[in-house]
Protein backbone atom coordinates (compact mmCIF):
# COMPACT_ATOMS: atom_id res chain seq x y z
CA UNK A 1 0.00 0.00 0.00
CA UNK A 2 1.61 3.18 -0.39
CA UNK A 3 1.21 6.51 0.49
CA UNK A 4 3.43 9.00 2.48
CA UNK A 5 5.69 7.05 4.42
CA UNK A 6 7.76 9.50 6.65
CA UNK A 7 11.35 7.80 8.58
CA UNK A 8 11.86 9.43 11.38
CA UNK A 9 9.06 9.76 14.43
CA UNK A 10 10.30 12.71 16.00
CA UNK A 11 9.17 16.34 16.23
CA UNK A 12 9.34 16.81 11.64
CA UNK A 13 8.04 13.56 11.28
CA UNK A 14 5.10 13.80 14.12
CA UNK A 15 4.38 17.04 12.55
CA UNK A 16 4.49 16.15 8.49
CA UNK A 17 1.80 13.40 9.04
CA UNK A 18 -0.80 15.35 11.31
CA UNK A 19 -0.11 18.51 8.82
CA UNK A 20 -1.27 16.50 6.32
CA UNK A 21 -4.37 15.59 7.48
CA UNK A 22 -5.20 19.47 8.48
CA UNK A 23 -4.32 19.89 4.76
CA UNK A 24 -7.13 17.33 3.79
CA UNK A 25 -4.26 14.51 2.03
CA UNK A 26 -6.59 11.39 2.54
CA UNK A 27 -4.12 8.61 1.34
CA UNK A 28 -2.33 6.05 3.62
CA UNK A 29 0.25 7.90 6.29
CA UNK A 30 2.93 5.65 7.98
CA UNK A 31 5.47 7.86 11.23
CA UNK A 32 8.27 4.70 11.38
CA UNK A 33 10.58 5.08 13.97
CA UNK A 34 13.62 3.15 15.32
CA UNK A 35 13.20 3.91 18.96
CA UNK A 36 10.08 1.90 20.77
CA UNK A 37 8.55 4.91 22.17
CA UNK A 38 5.66 6.47 21.41
CA UNK A 39 7.37 9.67 19.44
CA UNK A 40 8.31 12.14 22.07
CA UNK A 41 9.78 15.57 22.91
CA UNK A 42 13.28 16.18 23.45
CA UNK A 43 13.72 19.47 24.78
CA UNK A 44 12.38 19.01 27.94
CA UNK A 45 14.72 16.36 28.74
CA UNK A 46 17.79 18.25 29.44
CA UNK A 47 15.60 20.53 31.71
CA UNK A 48 13.16 19.77 34.19
CA UNK A 49 12.57 15.85 32.94
CA UNK A 50 15.74 14.92 34.60
CA UNK A 51 15.09 16.55 37.69
CA UNK A 52 12.07 14.89 38.02
CA UNK A 53 10.16 11.36 38.18
CA UNK A 54 8.07 11.60 35.38
CA UNK A 55 8.00 8.85 32.89
CA UNK A 56 7.92 8.38 29.07
CA UNK A 57 4.07 9.28 28.70
CA UNK A 58 5.24 12.88 30.47
CA UNK A 59 7.44 13.48 27.05
CA UNK A 60 4.73 12.41 24.19
CA UNK A 61 4.61 14.57 21.74
CA UNK A 62 0.63 13.51 20.88
CA UNK A 63 -0.76 9.87 22.15
CA UNK A 64 -1.07 6.85 20.80
CA UNK A 65 -5.01 7.74 20.16
CA UNK A 66 -4.18 10.92 18.69
CA UNK A 67 -2.85 8.57 15.67
CA UNK A 68 -5.49 6.12 15.64
CA UNK A 69 -8.24 9.23 15.52
CA UNK A 70 -5.97 10.51 12.47
CA UNK A 71 -5.92 7.61 10.73
CA UNK A 72 -2.03 8.06 10.94
CA UNK A 73 0.27 4.79 11.02
CA UNK A 74 2.76 4.40 14.13
CA UNK A 75 5.19 1.75 13.61
CA UNK A 76 8.11 1.58 15.97
CA UNK A 77 10.72 -0.44 16.42
CA UNK A 78 11.27 0.30 12.70
CA UNK A 79 14.51 1.25 11.55
CA UNK A 80 15.17 2.13 7.52
CA UNK A 81 18.46 0.91 6.11
CA UNK A 82 17.85 0.92 2.33
CA UNK A 83 15.85 2.51 -0.40
CA UNK A 84 15.18 1.39 -3.71
CA UNK A 85 14.09 4.59 -5.55
CA UNK A 86 13.15 2.79 -8.97
CA UNK A 87 10.49 0.32 -7.35
CA UNK A 88 9.69 3.62 -4.26
CA UNK A 89 10.46 1.32 -1.79
CA UNK A 90 12.01 1.36 1.86
CA UNK A 91 13.68 -1.73 3.37
CA UNK A 92 13.08 -1.83 7.02
CA UNK A 93 13.67 -3.87 9.80
CA UNK A 94 10.18 -5.03 9.28
CA UNK A 95 9.88 -5.55 5.62
CA UNK A 96 9.82 -3.67 2.44
CA UNK A 97 7.31 -0.58 1.98
CA UNK A 98 5.96 1.34 -0.48
CA UNK A 99 5.61 4.76 -0.51
CA UNK A 100 4.53 7.42 -3.27
CA UNK A 101 6.16 10.10 -1.48
CA UNK A 102 8.91 9.16 1.33
CA UNK A 103 10.08 11.99 4.14
CA UNK A 104 13.30 11.43 5.65
CA UNK A 105 13.23 13.43 8.99
CA UNK A 106 15.82 10.81 10.71
CA UNK A 107 17.30 13.97 13.24
CA UNK A 108 21.01 14.13 14.42
CA UNK A 109 23.12 12.14 17.06
CA UNK A 110 25.45 13.42 19.42
CA UNK A 111 29.22 14.23 18.09
CA UNK A 112 31.32 11.38 20.07
CA UNK A 113 34.33 12.28 21.61
CA UNK A 114 37.07 10.64 20.59
CA UNK A 115 39.07 10.35 23.63
CA UNK A 116 40.57 7.67 25.85
CA UNK A 117 37.82 6.62 28.78
CA UNK A 118 35.09 8.01 27.04
CA UNK A 119 33.60 4.55 26.37
CA UNK A 120 34.01 4.37 30.81
CA UNK A 121 31.07 4.00 33.09
CA UNK A 122 29.41 8.06 34.24
CA UNK A 123 29.92 8.98 30.48
CA UNK A 124 26.39 10.21 29.15
CA UNK A 125 25.58 11.84 26.13
CA UNK A 126 21.62 13.34 26.17
CA UNK A 127 20.01 12.93 22.96
CA UNK A 128 17.70 9.87 23.19
CA UNK A 129 14.90 9.00 25.77
CA UNK A 130 16.76 6.06 26.58
CA UNK A 131 19.79 8.47 27.24
CA UNK A 132 17.95 10.49 29.54
CA UNK A 133 16.93 7.86 31.54
CA UNK A 134 20.10 6.57 32.06
CA UNK A 135 21.28 10.14 32.92
CA UNK A 136 18.87 10.30 35.44
CA UNK A 137 19.01 7.01 37.04
CA UNK A 138 22.68 7.78 37.52
CA UNK A 139 22.65 11.56 38.20
CA UNK A 140 21.03 10.33 41.75
CA UNK A 141 24.26 8.57 42.91
CA UNK A 142 26.63 11.57 41.50
CA UNK A 143 28.96 13.48 43.54
CA UNK A 144 30.10 15.97 41.57
CA UNK A 145 29.23 16.39 37.81
CA UNK A 146 31.53 17.42 34.43
CA UNK A 147 29.77 18.80 31.24
CA UNK A 148 32.16 18.53 28.27
CA UNK A 149 30.67 21.90 26.30
CA UNK A 150 29.28 25.03 26.96
CA UNK A 151 26.79 24.97 24.18
CA UNK A 152 22.58 24.61 24.83
CA UNK A 153 22.56 21.43 25.87
CA UNK A 154 25.58 21.21 28.18
CA UNK A 155 24.28 24.47 29.50
CA UNK A 156 20.90 23.20 30.40
CA UNK A 157 22.16 20.09 31.79
CA UNK A 158 24.88 22.19 34.30
CA UNK A 159 21.80 24.19 35.31
CA UNK A 160 19.22 21.21 35.92
CA UNK A 161 22.29 19.46 38.11
CA UNK A 162 23.21 22.73 40.05
CA UNK A 163 19.51 22.99 41.01
CA UNK A 164 19.77 19.45 42.57
CA UNK A 165 23.02 20.95 44.50
CA UNK A 166 25.47 18.43 42.87
CA UNK A 167 28.91 20.53 42.03
CA UNK A 168 29.23 20.85 38.42
CA UNK A 169 31.80 22.30 36.33
CA UNK A 170 31.35 23.18 32.51
CA UNK A 171 34.97 22.55 30.48
CA UNK A 172 34.56 24.69 27.12
CA UNK A 173 37.21 25.19 24.65
CA UNK A 174 36.02 28.52 23.68
CA UNK A 175 36.22 31.60 25.74
CA UNK A 176 32.26 31.77 26.84
CA UNK A 177 29.50 30.10 26.43
CA UNK A 178 27.03 29.88 23.90
CA UNK A 179 30.51 30.77 21.88
CA UNK A 180 28.83 30.21 18.03
CA UNK A 181 24.91 30.62 19.14
CA UNK A 182 25.07 34.00 21.17
CA UNK A 183 26.74 37.11 21.16
CA UNK A 184 29.33 37.86 23.79
CA UNK A 185 26.59 40.07 25.66
CA UNK A 186 24.27 37.62 26.60
CA UNK A 187 27.33 35.15 26.84
CA UNK A 188 28.69 37.01 30.06
CA UNK A 189 25.17 37.66 31.21
CA UNK A 190 24.30 34.19 31.24
CA UNK A 191 27.93 33.07 32.88
CA UNK A 192 27.08 35.15 35.43
CA UNK A 193 23.28 33.59 36.21
CA UNK A 194 25.11 30.26 35.59
CA UNK A 195 27.82 31.12 38.33
CA UNK A 196 25.29 32.56 40.73
CA UNK A 197 23.58 29.03 40.61
CA UNK A 198 27.13 27.18 41.85
CA UNK A 199 27.95 26.59 38.00
CA UNK A 200 31.77 26.48 37.76
CA UNK A 201 33.61 26.66 34.20
CA UNK A 202 37.22 26.35 32.61
CA UNK A 203 36.83 28.36 29.48
CA UNK A 204 40.04 27.97 26.80
CA UNK A 205 40.51 24.37 27.97
CA UNK A 206 40.48 21.38 26.15
CA UNK A 207 39.92 18.00 26.98
CA UNK A 208 42.84 15.56 27.29
CA UNK A 209 41.92 12.63 28.51
CA UNK A 210 39.37 10.88 30.39
CA UNK A 211 40.72 9.04 34.10
CA UNK A 212 38.74 6.24 35.18
CA UNK A 213 38.75 3.94 38.55
CA UNK A 214 37.07 0.64 38.68
CA UNK A 215 35.91 1.21 35.10
CA UNK A 216 34.09 4.18 35.92
CA UNK A 217 35.14 7.84 35.61
CA UNK A 218 36.85 9.86 38.30
CA UNK A 219 38.77 12.86 36.67
CA UNK A 220 38.43 14.99 33.56
CA UNK A 221 42.44 15.82 32.71
CA UNK A 222 42.55 18.98 30.76
CA UNK A 223 45.62 19.67 28.36
CA UNK A 224 46.71 22.93 30.56
CA UNK A 225 47.82 19.73 33.21
CA UNK A 226 44.11 20.84 35.14
CA UNK A 227 41.62 18.78 35.72
CA UNK A 228 38.30 18.44 36.60
CA UNK A 229 37.04 15.84 39.62
CA UNK A 230 33.60 13.82 38.16
CA UNK A 231 31.94 10.62 38.55
CA UNK A 232 29.59 11.65 36.05
CA UNK A 233 30.62 13.09 32.80
CA UNK A 234 28.06 14.36 30.17
CA UNK A 235 29.35 15.02 26.12
CA UNK A 236 27.66 17.99 25.31
CA UNK A 237 29.86 18.67 22.18
CA UNK A 238 27.28 19.05 19.07
CA UNK A 239 25.15 17.13 16.98
CA UNK A 240 25.77 15.16 13.35
CA UNK A 241 23.46 14.80 10.70
CA UNK A 242 22.03 11.30 10.48
CA UNK A 243 21.36 10.18 7.18
CA UNK A 244 24.95 9.17 5.68
CA UNK A 245 23.32 5.93 4.33
CA UNK A 246 21.28 7.47 1.89
CA UNK A 247 24.25 7.89 0.21
CA UNK A 248 24.54 3.83 -0.56
CA UNK A 249 21.07 4.93 -2.69
CA UNK A 250 22.19 7.84 -4.71
CA UNK A 251 20.78 10.73 -2.84
CA UNK A 252 23.15 13.66 -2.12
CA UNK A 253 24.79 14.10 1.88
CA UNK A 254 27.46 16.68 2.52
CA UNK A 255 26.83 17.61 6.69
CA UNK A 256 22.93 16.66 6.39
CA UNK A 257 21.14 15.51 3.39
CA UNK A 258 21.17 17.61 0.59
CA UNK A 259 17.62 19.23 -0.39
CA UNK A 260 16.84 22.70 -2.14
CA UNK A 261 14.81 25.30 -0.86
CA UNK A 262 11.50 22.79 -1.52
CA UNK A 263 13.10 20.56 0.84
CA UNK A 264 13.32 17.65 -2.00
CA UNK A 265 16.10 15.87 -2.58
CA UNK A 266 17.31 15.25 -6.62
CA UNK A 267 14.25 12.63 -6.15
CA UNK A 268 11.61 14.65 -6.78
CA UNK A 269 9.41 11.82 -4.47
CA UNK A 270 12.14 12.02 -1.60
CA UNK A 271 12.11 15.31 0.61
CA UNK A 272 14.37 15.52 3.99
CA UNK A 273 13.42 17.95 7.04
CA UNK A 274 14.80 19.33 10.41
CA UNK A 275 18.13 18.34 12.13
CA UNK A 276 19.08 16.12 9.30
CA UNK A 277 18.08 18.29 6.17
CA UNK A 278 20.90 20.46 4.41
CA UNK A 279 19.15 23.29 2.59
CA UNK A 280 19.30 26.46 0.48
CA UNK A 281 18.32 29.13 2.64
CA UNK A 282 16.69 32.55 1.73
CA UNK A 283 20.10 33.79 0.32
CA UNK A 284 21.29 30.72 -1.21
CA UNK A 285 23.48 29.72 1.45
CA UNK A 286 23.80 25.38 2.16
CA UNK A 287 22.37 25.41 5.65
CA UNK A 288 21.27 22.76 8.51
CA UNK A 289 19.88 24.29 11.56
CA UNK A 290 19.00 22.25 14.84
CA UNK A 291 15.58 23.35 16.34
CA UNK A 292 12.09 22.86 16.87
CA UNK A 293 11.19 25.54 15.29
CA UNK A 294 13.37 24.54 11.92
CA UNK A 295 11.67 20.71 12.12
CA UNK A 296 8.01 22.51 12.21
CA UNK A 297 8.66 25.01 9.60
CA UNK A 298 10.17 21.92 7.19
CA UNK A 299 7.09 20.05 8.14
CA UNK A 300 4.12 22.41 6.71
CA UNK A 301 5.76 23.16 3.67
CA UNK A 302 6.36 19.13 3.13
CA UNK A 303 2.86 18.91 3.90
CA UNK A 304 1.29 21.20 2.02
CA UNK A 305 3.82 20.47 -1.03
CA UNK A 306 2.62 16.80 -1.00
CA UNK A 307 -1.12 17.48 -0.33
CA UNK A 308 -1.35 20.08 -3.17
CA UNK A 309 -2.28 23.05 -1.16
CA UNK A 310 -0.52 26.33 -0.72
CA UNK A 311 3.32 26.57 0.63
CA UNK A 312 3.73 28.59 3.17
CA UNK A 313 6.74 31.11 2.76
CA UNK A 314 9.75 29.92 5.55
CA UNK A 315 9.07 30.72 9.31
CA UNK A 316 11.99 33.30 10.57
CA UNK A 317 14.42 30.45 12.06
CA UNK A 318 13.98 30.68 16.28
CA UNK A 319 14.90 28.59 19.36
CA UNK A 320 14.44 28.94 23.05
CA UNK A 321 16.58 27.65 25.69
CA UNK A 322 16.18 27.82 29.85
CA UNK A 323 18.83 27.77 32.17
CA UNK A 324 20.02 29.01 35.64
CA UNK A 325 15.80 30.27 35.60
CA UNK A 326 17.01 32.60 32.20
CA UNK A 327 15.17 32.03 29.25
CA UNK A 328 16.20 32.74 25.93
CA UNK A 329 14.54 33.39 22.91
CA UNK A 330 16.63 33.74 19.77
CA UNK A 331 15.01 34.35 16.30
CA UNK A 332 16.54 34.96 12.79
CA UNK A 333 20.55 34.20 12.12
CA UNK A 334 23.09 34.65 14.23
CA UNK A 335 25.92 33.63 11.64
CA UNK A 336 25.10 36.33 9.99
CA UNK A 337 25.15 39.07 12.61
CA UNK A 338 28.14 41.90 11.93
CA UNK A 339 27.53 44.07 14.72
CA UNK A 340 25.11 43.55 18.10
CA UNK A 341 23.44 46.60 19.91
CA UNK A 342 21.53 45.81 23.31
CA UNK A 343 18.40 47.03 24.13
CA UNK A 344 16.60 47.75 27.01
CA UNK A 345 18.88 47.52 30.79
CA UNK A 346 20.77 44.71 31.83
CA UNK A 347 19.18 45.45 35.74
CA UNK A 348 16.14 44.82 34.84
CA UNK A 349 17.10 40.72 33.65
CA UNK A 350 14.33 41.45 30.76
CA UNK A 351 16.08 42.85 27.98
CA UNK A 352 17.23 42.04 24.07
CA UNK A 353 20.42 42.06 21.88
CA UNK A 354 19.87 42.45 18.33
CA UNK A 355 22.40 41.48 15.54
CA UNK A 356 23.00 43.09 12.13
CA UNK A 357 24.19 43.00 8.96
CA UNK A 358 25.32 46.48 6.66
CA UNK A 359 22.60 48.35 9.11
CA UNK A 360 19.63 45.68 8.72
CA UNK A 361 18.29 43.44 11.17
CA UNK A 362 19.35 39.91 10.75
CA UNK A 363 18.92 38.31 14.13
CA UNK A 364 17.63 39.20 17.88
CA UNK A 365 18.11 37.52 21.73
CA UNK A 366 15.67 38.00 24.06
CA UNK A 367 16.32 37.19 27.62
CA UNK A 368 13.57 37.13 30.07
CA UNK A 369 11.49 38.73 27.54
CA UNK A 370 8.73 36.59 25.44
CA UNK A 371 6.79 40.04 24.30
CA UNK A 372 10.64 41.41 22.81
CA UNK A 373 11.01 38.18 21.19
CA UNK A 374 7.91 38.01 19.25
CA UNK A 375 8.28 41.98 18.35
CA UNK A 376 11.56 40.61 16.95
CA UNK A 377 10.38 37.77 14.97
CA UNK A 378 7.57 39.95 13.26
CA UNK A 379 10.33 42.87 12.23
CA UNK A 380 12.57 40.25 10.69
CA UNK A 381 9.47 38.77 8.67
CA UNK A 382 7.89 41.88 7.45
CA UNK A 383 11.60 43.13 6.70
CA UNK A 384 10.26 46.54 9.14
CA UNK A 385 12.66 47.05 11.13
CA UNK A 386 14.22 50.38 11.44
CA UNK A 387 17.60 50.56 10.52
CA UNK A 388 20.80 50.28 13.24
CA UNK A 389 21.77 54.12 12.80
CA UNK A 390 17.69 55.28 13.63
CA UNK A 391 17.67 52.54 16.51
CA UNK A 392 21.22 53.14 18.19
CA UNK A 393 20.10 56.14 19.78
CA UNK A 394 17.16 55.34 21.61
CA UNK A 395 18.04 51.50 22.55
CA UNK A 396 18.77 52.15 26.08
CA UNK A 397 14.24 52.57 26.17
CA UNK A 398 14.18 49.21 25.65
CA UNK A 399 12.77 47.66 22.16
CA UNK A 400 9.70 48.10 22.52
CA UNK A 401 9.28 51.33 23.78
CA UNK A 402 11.97 52.23 21.11
CA UNK A 403 9.36 50.80 18.17
CA UNK A 404 6.90 52.65 19.57
CA UNK A 405 8.13 56.05 19.86
CA UNK A 406 9.09 55.71 16.12
CA UNK A 407 6.04 54.71 15.22
C1 LIG B 1 18.12 17.17 25.06
C2 LIG B 1 17.69 18.07 23.94
C3 LIG B 1 17.17 19.32 24.22
C4 LIG B 1 16.75 20.17 23.19
N1 LIG B 1 16.24 21.39 23.50
C5 LIG B 1 15.79 22.20 22.51
C6 LIG B 1 15.21 23.47 22.81
O1 LIG B 1 15.14 23.87 23.96
N2 LIG B 1 14.76 24.22 21.77
C7 LIG B 1 14.83 23.79 20.47
O2 LIG B 1 14.39 24.51 19.54
N3 LIG B 1 15.41 22.60 20.16
C8 LIG B 1 15.88 21.80 21.14
N4 LIG B 1 16.45 20.59 20.83
C9 LIG B 1 16.61 20.22 19.42
C10 LIG B 1 15.33 19.59 18.88
O3 LIG B 1 14.86 18.59 19.74
C11 LIG B 1 15.61 19.03 17.49
O4 LIG B 1 16.07 20.07 16.67
C12 LIG B 1 14.36 18.38 16.92
O5 LIG B 1 13.97 17.27 17.68
C13 LIG B 1 14.61 17.97 15.47
O6 LIG B 1 13.49 17.28 14.98
P1 LIG B 1 13.70 16.15 13.88
O7 LIG B 1 12.35 15.61 13.55
O8 LIG B 1 14.57 16.65 12.81
O9 LIG B 1 14.55 15.00 14.63
P2 LIG B 1 14.23 14.17 15.93
O10 LIG B 1 13.19 14.83 16.76
O11 LIG B 1 15.55 13.90 16.56
O12 LIG B 1 13.63 12.80 15.37
C14 LIG B 1 14.36 11.95 14.52
C15 LIG B 1 13.81 10.53 14.68
O13 LIG B 1 14.30 9.73 13.61
C16 LIG B 1 14.48 8.40 14.10
N5 LIG B 1 15.38 7.72 13.15
C17 LIG B 1 16.63 8.11 12.80
N6 LIG B 1 17.13 7.26 11.86
C18 LIG B 1 16.17 6.34 11.63
C19 LIG B 1 16.09 5.20 10.76
N7 LIG B 1 17.10 4.85 9.94
N8 LIG B 1 14.95 4.45 10.78
C20 LIG B 1 13.89 4.79 11.58
N9 LIG B 1 13.93 5.86 12.43
C21 LIG B 1 15.04 6.62 12.44
C22 LIG B 1 15.05 8.63 15.48
O14 LIG B 1 14.83 7.49 16.30
C23 LIG B 1 14.26 9.86 15.96
O15 LIG B 1 13.12 9.51 16.73
C24 LIG B 1 16.88 19.74 21.84
C25 LIG B 1 17.43 18.47 21.56
C26 LIG B 1 17.83 17.65 22.60
C27 LIG B 1 18.43 16.30 22.27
Amino acid sequence: MSGVLIVGGGHGGVDVAFALRERGYSGPVTVLDKSGFVPYERPPMSKSWINGAGGPTELALRGHDAFVDANIELMLGCEVSGIDRDRKVVETSNGSLEYSALVLALGSSPRKLQLSGASLGGMHHLHTLEQASALRDDLASATSVGIIGAGFIGLEIASSVAKRGIPVTVVETAGRPMPRTASEFTSAYMRARHEDAGTEFRFNASVQEIVGQSGRVSRVNLSDGAYVDADLVVMGIGAVANGGWVRDFGLDFDNGIVVDSTLRTKDPDIFAIGDCARFMDDEGGATRLESIGNAADHARRVAATIAGTTVPLPDVPWFWTLQAGVRLQMAGRVDRVEEWLPTGSVESNSFSVLGWRSGKLVYGESINSPSDHVAIKKLLAENAAPTLAVLRPIAEMGLKAAIKSLA
